[in-house]
């Protein structure tokens, strides 16, 4: 439950999820934002305008899905850590999870990680296949790991020097 711990339920996501048609074009955007708070640094980090306008600043970001490019840009400026890019066109068995992550160590390229779901569970393990933590990112590094593609709406995190080492 989302107000008891803070982790979204199945309808809660079902709000959230991008069109099956989107997510078979390409990366994009999930952003996992289900409270109405003053907050809109997602939209202003964003070009393409895919994260619409908001008419209040406590409204919660709505999407355009087709103008979104999957760049990640919004990832890093969310201060509820609640943005996430799939890519489920990675290869036929695994998608991608962009994610914020604010912990150390970082994980190296290519380093096997233990996958967590949104309860910090660990579901799988994989392997990070891109890491950005440049000025832009300003200390917010943004993790891409390769999932097995049935848990890409799951994976929402890793973990470091776990069995996945
Ligand atoms: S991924 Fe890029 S295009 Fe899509 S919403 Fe974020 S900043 Fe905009
Ligand atoms: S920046 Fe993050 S927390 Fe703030 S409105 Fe956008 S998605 Fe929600």
């Amino acid at each position: 439950m989302l107000l008891q711990n803070g982790i979204p339920t199945t309808e809660d996501l079902e709000t959230r999820i991008p069109p099956k048609e989107r997510l078979a074009k390409g990366p994009v955007v999930m952003i996992e934002c289900f409270q109405e708070i003053p907050c809109n640094p997602c939209n202003t980090a964003c070009k393409q305008g895919a994260i619409q306008e908001f008419k209040d600043i406590n409204d919660k970001p709505e999407i355009d899905y087709d103008n979104c490019t999957g760049c990640g840009l919004c990832v890093s400026k969310c201060p509820g850590l609640a943005i996430f890019i799939i890519d489920e066109t990675y290869s036929d068995k695994e998608a991608t999870v962009s994610l914020p992550y604010e912990f150390l160590p970082l994980p190296k390229e290519g380093q096997e990680v233990d996958l967590l779901d949104r309860g910090g569970n660990k579901v799988s393990q994989g392997k990070v296949v891109k890491i950005r933590n440049g000025k832009y990112e300003d200390r917010t590094p943004v993790i891409t790991v390769a999932v097995p593609k049935e848990l890409s709406m799951v994976v929402r995190n890793i973990r470091v020097g776990g069995d996945g080492k």
